[in-house]
């Protein structure tokens, strides 16, 4: 790579910085943020071929996969060519043979091609964030706070990668270690190094469409192992734009793949694939255990156990009790339940408030739901779409099972999403047709039903009254899932008790439970929620290694 100049780009882990977010407050910030959107719609409708090996293949495989706005069903983002499994194989081969190069690259440079790739989007945040508010239903905050999130994973795993290539501390021996034959004591070099696994298949969900597939392919990366891309079908074109950054940065080919396609089609074929060394994977539980299963499985000709590193559903939630901040409390139910219209894996659909204080906490809530506007992400309303048919679908039907469980307080219904209409001075709205559902809160929902115990995954808080701290905690945890939860008190002899015993992988005092930072809250989930492989944190590029112990006697 030109100019490489690993001696003075050595960074470790502690000079690493959270991107800061953008204040679309600011007007220049807001008139970028337009003006980036404007483009985009200039970009619309092209079509995107197949990555292997370097080699773009524009595929006879038919029908394309059309990726639609979510938010306005009309508005195709682009046309994108599908994966068959003959071009599966073609990736994964190419994947083996620049495996056999990129395992020697030393780790500092490989680090360099992350941070590299990172100053190129955060110079074209607005770009990319642009993407992410069209193809995926985003408002600008949530886009930006993506965008900032691919940013950080490149800046941390390569540090974490300059940290992991570094000597390791081992003790040494300083007498004869063999018990039964007398052998003069010498002295050893003893060391401790971390080497890529091989081919890893990359799974990534469609809700983090940059965040998460970037995260869990520089990981993989930058540990010197290759790697075959499925991107989520519902966020092709945001995948392919980082694709365009890898090969702006003139990362060797075939070091990553893109093989966009539907998981059902191609999905088995990759987990089952002998040469398939690891996948990373995260998305619903059902693929998740689908995944895992599979990959227990020896293949003829495989010569290891697979890693799967599965990062799945949550079903979080925030517990108040009758000494916490009521108004801070509602809040944080309020944004963790209808971010990103709840389709975040951290997103707190359940809120559990101790009788004392619920009716209290209940009227707070739903006069905080009732300000949310729902209308077009590009718009920047507060709540956008929900992301396809499907998952409208699903939803609505949850809303059905929900008025059998409990009592509908809020919303409850498909809705209108409202766009501006700019005519002349005035602004005014109208209508666009995408997935959009009004924001709804259902109470009198206790620990056995459908709607306390399944993801849902859309713009639905379920209320639950428990009678004191400590029932709430425990209707906490009664779910299979354990990813985020948050807890409201002022109690520290509660706080703690919490700490203890939330039984969740990101716990948070006195917080929403969304919004886990690079760095600063590594983040993955217990029990159903996945393997707990904990992105963003110090140990993350363990799961994509193996450690060699060497030791040689110095004469
Ligand atoms: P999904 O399980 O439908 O798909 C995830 C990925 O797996 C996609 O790329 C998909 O194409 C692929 N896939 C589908 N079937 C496959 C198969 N048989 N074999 C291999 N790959 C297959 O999930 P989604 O709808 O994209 O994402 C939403 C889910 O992800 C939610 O459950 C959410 O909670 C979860 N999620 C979890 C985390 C976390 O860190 N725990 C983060 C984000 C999202």
């Amino acid at each position: 790579m030109a100019g490489l100049q690993t001696a003075t780009m050595r960074k470790n882990i502690d000079t690493f910085q959270n991107e800061p977010f953008l204040n679309f407050g600011n007007p220049e910030n807001k008139r970028q943020m337009k003006d980036a959107l404007a483009s985009i719609q200039k970009e619309l409708g092209k079509t995107y071929p197949l990555i292997i090996n370097g080699h773009h293949f524009y595929t006879d495989t038919d029908p394309l996969i059309t990726s639609y706005n979510p938010g306005n069903k009309d508005e195709v983002v682009g046309y994108v060519h599908t994966t068959d499994i003959a071009n599966a194989e073609r990736a994964h081969h190419a994947a083996q043979l620049a495996f056999e190069k990129w395992k020697v690259v030393p780790a500092d440079e490989r680090a360099f091609y992350l941070t590299k790739a990172a100053d190129i989007i955060r110079a074209r945040k607005f770009e990319f964030a642009g993407w992410l508010i069209i193809e995926s239903g985003k408002n600008w905050r949530e886009a930006d706070a993506d965008v900032a999130e691919a940013i950080d994973f490149l800046e941390y795993y390569a540090r974490s990668m300059y940290d992991l290539a570094s000597p390791h501390k081992l003790s040494s021996v300083n007498h004869n270690i063999d018990n039964d034959v007398y052998t003069p004591f010498s002295p050893e070099a003893s060391a401790l190094t971390y080497i890529p696994l091989g081919v890893g298949v990359c799974l990534p969900p469609w809700n983090f469409p940059l965040a998460i597939l970037v995260g869990m392919t520089a990981a993989a990366i930058v540990t010197g192992n290759t790697v075959v891309l499925k991107p989520s079908e519902k966020t092709s074109v945001i995948a392919y734009k980082f694709m365009e950054i890898l090969e702006e940065i003139g990362l060797p080919p075939g070091v990553v793949n893109y093989i966009p396609g539907y998981g059902h089609e191609i999905g088995d074929y990759l987990v089952d694939h002998p040469q398939t060394r690891f996948i990373s994977f995260t998305g619903s539980k059902a693929v998740g255990l689908r995944i895992f299963e599979r990959a227990s499985k020896t293949q003829p000709g495989q010569k290891w156990m697979k890693r799967v590193v599965a990062e799945m559903g949550g079903k979080d939630g925030v517990v108040v009790d009758e000494t916490a901040d009521l108004d801070r409390a509602a809040r944080d139910i309020v944004v963790s339940a209808f971010g990103f219209q709840g389709q975040k894996c951290s997103a707190g659909s359940r809120a559990i408030i101790v009788e004392s204080v619920y009716e209290e906490v209940k009227e707070k809530v739903l006069a905080l739901t009732k300000e949310l506007r729902v209308g077009l992400p590009s718009d920047n309303y507060e709540i956008g779409p929900v992301c396809d048919d499907i998952a409208y679908e699903r939803v609505l039907n949850y809303i059905e099972i929900g008025k059998q469980e409990g009592a509908l307080l809020l919303g409850g219904h498909p809705v209108d999403g409202k766009k501006q209409k700019h005519s002349g001075e005035s602004e005014q709205e109208e209508v666009v047709k995408g997935y959009y559902i009004a924001p709804t809160v259902f109470e009198k929902i206790e620990p056995q039903h459908t709607l306390f115990q399944e993801e849902i995954f859309g713009p639905l808080l379920t209320l639950t009254k428990a009678e004191d701290w400590e029932e709430a905690i425990n209707f906490f945890n009664q779910t299979e899932y354990g990813l985020t939860g948050a807890f409201h008190s002022s109690d520290e002899h509660r706080i703690q008790h919490a700490y203890h015993y939330m039984h969740c992988g990101n716990l948070y005092i006195n917080k929403k439970c969304t919004g886990a930072l690079v760095g600063v809250h590594p983040f993955g989930g217990f029990n159903m929620s996945g393997t707990d492989s904990k992105a963003g944190g110090p140990d993350y590029l363990l799961h994509f290694t193996q450690a060699k112990s060497i030791a040689r006697l110095i004469d």
